[in-house]
């Protein structure tokens, strides 16, 4: 698969260090008919604090919805552009560290139900307990014509309510708090609850605090039309810049008040 490939590499030009021989998490995956294999990538950098033991993880998921008979799904903001931010983050933390180690993962398996994420979290390389925090990020490339980026998850882990306000003051976008519980999607029928959105839901479900980053939805999720044209590159930039800032932040709130 290309995607993986790609960011095997991306991981290795950097120079995150792996756990074990590769960046490979292998799990299972089973199908009605038959059982498959799937991969998380897993990279990381050492925090300066190396007498403490706390992780903060960055996720991105990188599978999508693949094909249907002729339609093929590319994914581009869902989850491409999550992806890029995520190795964007990597680079800048692998030659600037934070204070936490800071483990870089791209899951597989999400869109069939945060599989992904479940597998890390059921053989992690870290004893659960040093994990701090999740950063996730899913789709941060199409901001629509108000340019709006969400940040959800402060109402669970209110440690990070002034970290989002600071966040929120400071984004070259237009940042908002995302909400958790149910509201309206972006055609006003569906209602999305970011909460159980995509990955970090796995880390609520053990107690581990989280952040997550995204987009509301948008006309172009989980079509065809959801292709590399209708991102926009700017707000994709920004995005990540965003994502760089929240996640110094993290590591910052974090050091500074161990919960
Ligand atoms: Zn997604």
């Amino acid at each position: 698969m290309l995607a993986r490939q790609y960011i095997q590499d991306v991981y290795q030009n950097i120079g995150l260090l792996c756990f074990g021989d590769d960046y490979l998490q292998p799990f299972k995956l089973n199908g009605l008919f038959t059982d498959s294999t799937a991969y998380n990538l897993v990279g990381w950098v050492k925090g300066t604090a190396p007498e403490d033991e706390d992780v903060i993880v960055v996720s991105a998921h990188y599978d999508h919805l693949g094909s249907k008979g002729r339609r093929i799904y590319n994914g581009a903001d869902d989850n491409a552009s999550g992806v890029a931010a995520m190795l964007t983050l990597a680079k800048v933390i692998a030659h600037s560290p934070l204070q936490h180690h800071v483990i870089f993962l791209a899951t597989d398996a999400e869109e069939k139900g945060l599989y992904g994420a479940k597998a890390f979290l059921a053989q992690s390389p870290v004893p659960l307990d040093n994990i701090k925090a999740n950063l996730n990020l899913d789709m941060l490339g199409q901001g629509g014509k108000k340019r709006r980026l969400y940040l959800a998850g402060a109402k669970y882990y209110p440690q990070f309510q002034s970290l989002v306000d600071s966040a929120i003051r400071d984004a070259p976008l237009n940042l908002l708090q995302g909400h958790e519980g149910r509201a309206r999607g972006y055609d006003r029928k569906t209602t999305i609850d970011y909460r159980d959105a995509s990955d970090h839901a796995e880390f609520h479900e053990l107690g581990i605090p989280y952040l997550f980053l995204s987009v509301a939805d948008h006309r172009d999720y989980h079509t065809e039309h959801d292709t590399a044209e209708r991102l926009d590159p700017q707000f994709l930039h920004q995005a990540a810049q965003t994502a760089l800032m929240v996640l110094q932040r993290m590591d910052k709130t974090l050091a500074s008040d161990p919960f």
